[in-house]
């Protein structure tokens, strides 16, 4: 999953690159030096072996300065985040422009709408700058190269601005319009109607994008509709599991099993049960956690020759009962687990499952938000 590479830190904020965004670089680099080739090409005869080289060298330069100008816009969110106490983990540039990683999402929608826009506002500034800096270059000569060189990377500035604009997560736009929506209603109805707004977007944007042959746009469209879905689905589960910690849903009945339990016995135990995973213990030590999914991969033949140590899974994630269980949530879906142990002090007092949580969302969803 973390395939960036860290790059430097601004602010006390590390700004991380991942390949895709390198992709991009070369890319951007590939079609200015095609497109200034097109505009003033035949103005320098271009066409020589070193002036191929020296447009080369240009149209790298243009991509890092694009580069730049993406981190300065991320940086203008992160700026009025850090202002107003939200600490921000870092900044990774993708192959669509960056994302800043936060602890937490403000809940405030004003500074919301103020930190979406710290983006945008800094890309228009640059675009503006560039573009009125390319005016009195263009005056010398229209076809300086200077000219053509401020003025493109003015316009995509610009372009970079209306883009992040749009009105849909995980755009700048779809925050703006969550935000504005959140002075009006509660949280959890705002994002709703933002993500609704968001995927109308998109269905549009992949029904032009069929129309017109345009491939980016169909990616575009893609990217904009499961943004919009997984905006919407994280913060409804937040805001259930809000004050809700560990201890408040787990089991704390905890049947564990010794590592010497037969695959056979423990069939037996999980349809008596009806448990799909159980700790290991040996004695008060926890071993590791065994799963219906762990006893699958073992042959019916084999299960009364193979123990529980054999097959169950060692490498163990716990918690502590004072955790948030949206934490917990959080865990088992970058690790990709089920349940996870709940620990207090090296003890074994509990076990959360993914059905608790369900649970716990379910009846926190019928509760009612006052937000
Ligand atoms: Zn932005």
């Amino acid at each position: 999953m973390d395939s960036s590479l860290q790059i430097g830190k601004i602010i006390g904020i590390p700004i991380r690159i991942h390949w895709t965004f390198i992709l991009v670089i070369l890319y951007v680099a590939w079609a200015f030096a095609s497109f200034s080739e097109q505009v003033f090409g035949k103005a320098y005869g271009f066409g020589s072996v070193e002036s191929a080289s020296l447009r080369w060298a240009y149209s790298l330069l243009f991509a890092v300065l694009l580069f730049v100008c993406v981190a300065l816009h991320e940086l203008g969110h992160s700026y009025v985040a850090h202002k107003n106490g939200i600490r921000i983990k870092s900044i990774t540039l993708y192959f669509f422009g960056g994302v800043s990683s936060m602890e937490e999402i403000p809940r405030d929608p004003r500074l919301e709408l103020k930190m979406a826009f710290a983006g945008p506002a800094i890309s228009g500034i640059l675009g503006l700058a560039c573009v009125l800096l390319a005016q009195p270059a263009s005056i010398l000569d229209e076809r300086n190269p200077l000219t053509i060189f401020l003025w493109t990377l003015g316009v995509v500035n610009l372009i970079l601005m209306v883009f992040n604009l749009l009105p849909a997560f995980p755009m700048d736009g779809g925050r703006l319009l969550r935000a504005w929506f959140a002075t009006r209603m509660p949280y959890v109805a705002a994002t709703r109607n933002a993500a609704s707004i968001g995927k109308a977007f998109a269905i549009l944007m992949f029904v032009l994008g069929l129309f017109s042959f345009n491939f980016i746009l169909l990616f575009v469209a893609f990217f904009v509709y499961v943004g919009a879905s997984e905006e919407e689905k994280a913060t409804e589960i937040n805001i259930s599991l809000e004050g809700i910690k560990v201890r408040n849903i787990m089991s704390s009945s905890v049947r564990t099993i010794p590592p010497s339990t037969t695959l056979r016995e423990l069939m037996e135990l999980m349809f008596q049960e009806k448990h799909r995973g159980y700790p290991v213990m040996d004695g008060e030590a926890l071993q590791g956690i065994v799963t219906l999914t762990d006893l699958q991969k073992v042959p019916d033949a084999e299960r009364d020759t193979t123990n529980v140590e054999q097959v169950m899974a060692r490498k163990l994630y716990v918690i502590a009962p004072e955790d948030e269980a949206s934490t917990a949530m959080k865990m088992m879906s970058e690790m990709g687990i089920r349940r996870l142990p709940v620990m207090d002090n090296g003890r074994l007092v509990g076990i959360i499952s993914r059905e608790d949580l369900v649970r716990a969302i379910e009846l926190s969803s019928g509760r009612g938000f006052k937000r």
